[in-house]
């Protein structure tokens, strides 16, 4: 960030009083302008074993595979959001089930949520933000082109947690940042 959004100064980074982190200080009207990750949620939705997956028609990782995910909005619930981007990258009706994963990207500063899901009906096609949209065999995954390593986890854990019969969710982090 160089310039305030309120008013169009430049900003200054340092460390407020009785802050311990430095952040985009304005002198010009005072404003600080706190950054905090954001929320990516989506689900893993199942029809009779097979597994939905969308091919993502944006950047970044075009043209690699995820489940339906995205950022959540304002105003709405975790499962909702979930929802939300099955319909929107999916055109896909999902029910939202149990909590899967929570994996921490750091160096991305987002907090990926993933549920279980259910299709119930196995009608879908691409939306806008997706080239392809596919049920998946659980040995057809295509794992080597999967688009982040928390969509990998997640249909890991996903598979795994099936073949043992339980629901428990999972922690993880995904860390990249450029040591200094
Ligand atoms: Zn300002």
């Amino acid at each position: 960030m160089n310039f305030c959004n309120q008013c169009g100064a430049k900003v200054d980074l340092r460390i407020p009083p009785g802050d311990l982190i430095a952040r985009h200080v304005c002198d010009a009207c005072g404003t600080i302008h706190y950054q905090n990750p954001r929320l990516v949620v989506g689900c893993v939705p199942e029809h009779e074993g097979r597994i939905l997956l969308c091919r993502r028609a944006i950047e970044p990782r075009r043209g690699f595979w995820t489940v339906p995910a995205g950022f959540m909005e304002n105003g709405e619930t975790l499962q909702q959001a979930a929802a939300r981007e099955s319909k929107e990258e999916a055109l896909a009706d999902v029910e939202i089930g149990s909590l899967l994963t929570i994996v921490h990207v750091l160096h991305a500063q987002q907090v990926h949520v993933f549920f279980r899901a259910k299709l119930p009906i196995p009608e879908f096609a691409a939306g806008t933000e997706s080239l392809e949209v596919e049920l998946f065999r659980p040995g057809d995954i295509p794992w080597h082109d999967i688009a982040f390593p928390s969509t990998e986890y997640t249909l890991r854990r996903y598979l795994e947690d099936k073949a043992a019969g339980q629901e428990p969710h999972h922690f993880a982090e995904v860390d990249r940042r450029i040591s200094r």
